[in-house]
């Protein structure tokens, strides 16, 4: 804008944004299990297995390309990335299959790596964290990337078009973009109460347990603010992407939503 107003908001949101990070950083597993009674598990293990992350070696052809390159963004303490790798591992027997953890919080990240330090791909080429902003994914190619995640992240994002633009550059025709994301209740009895647990409760379990009120004050109004599942659908669609079906799938009544888009 003329006075430069809307640059100055959009790196305070970013700066807020890196400290409500930094701050839950140490407390986020905990919390995550807290505020959303351990549910998030559930819907993390459901999004990768219906990706279905990996190249089985026995049923492809010989000549196809070993694995999958996976970009998990705004992967922060890596919950995603360890469940590519596990399914690609152990459900379709492929050892290559690889996830590059993309995060712009380098205490986000820190604590990804010092978890990954108990997983089985420490130290292999098969997992990589970098600190990056998903609206400039300068380090990554274009077309070189078969899946592109982001689990809870893009709500948190200043211009989530240009996200959706930059997975669209980096993703290979036929890759695939999937967001799992909190998103609107479908139904008013269940939204009423979904919504008196996250303004009252979630802040109050932040302010216990965390000693942080304001970090899960803010969580809690950046799912009010995200868009419902058309109009983020249409957003996908407007990147150029195709996008199967009605485009998304409900999670526990809409709470969370999975969108997907492939790449033509
Ligand atoms: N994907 C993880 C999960 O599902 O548990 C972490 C989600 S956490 C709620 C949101 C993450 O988004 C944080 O780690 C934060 O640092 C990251 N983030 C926020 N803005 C970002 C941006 N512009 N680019 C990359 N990451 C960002």
């Amino acid at each position: 804008t003329h006075f430069g107003f809307e640059t100055v908001a959009e790196a305070l949101k970013e700066q807020k944004v890196g400290a409500v990070f930094s701050s839950v950083a140490s407390s986020y597993d905990t919390m995550n299990d807290l505020m959303s009674l351990g549910i998030h598990r559930l819907w993390k293990d459901h999004f990768v297995r219906n990706l279905n992350p990996g190249r089985n070696p026995l049923t492809s052809p010989p000549n196809a390309d070993q694995g999958w390159n996976i970009l998990d963004i705004a992967g922060g303490t890596g919950d995603i990335a360890f469940r590519m790798l596990d399914h690609a591992s152990t459900i379709n027997n492929d050892a290559h299959t690889r996830v590059t953890v993309a995060d712009i919080n380098a205490d986000m990240l820190a604590e990804g790596r010092k978890r990954a330090l108990q997983s089985p791909y420490a130290r292999t080429p098969r997992l990589k964290f970098v600190e990056a902003n998903a609206e400039n994914l300068d380090m990554i190619s274009d077309a070189s990337i078969d899946l592109y995640t982001v689990a809870f992240g893009i709500r948190n994002f200043t211009h989530k078009d240009a996200a959706i633009r930059e997975a669209y550059r980096v993703l290979k025709p036929g890759g695939v973009f999937a967001c799992l994301e909190f998103s609107k209740v479908n139904n008013a009895l269940f939204d009423a109460v979904y919504k008196r647990w996250s303004f009252s409760a979630i802040p109050l379990i932040g302010q216990l347990v965390a000693s942080d009120r304001d970090s899960y004050q803010y969580l809690v109004e950046s799912i009010e603010r995200f868009p419902s599942q058309t109009e983020f659908r249409d957003m996908i669609r407007e990147a150029g992407f195709l996008v199967p079906g009605q485009g998304w799938e409900d999670l526990t009544g809409g709470i969370a939503a999975i969108h997907k888009g492939v790449k033509p």
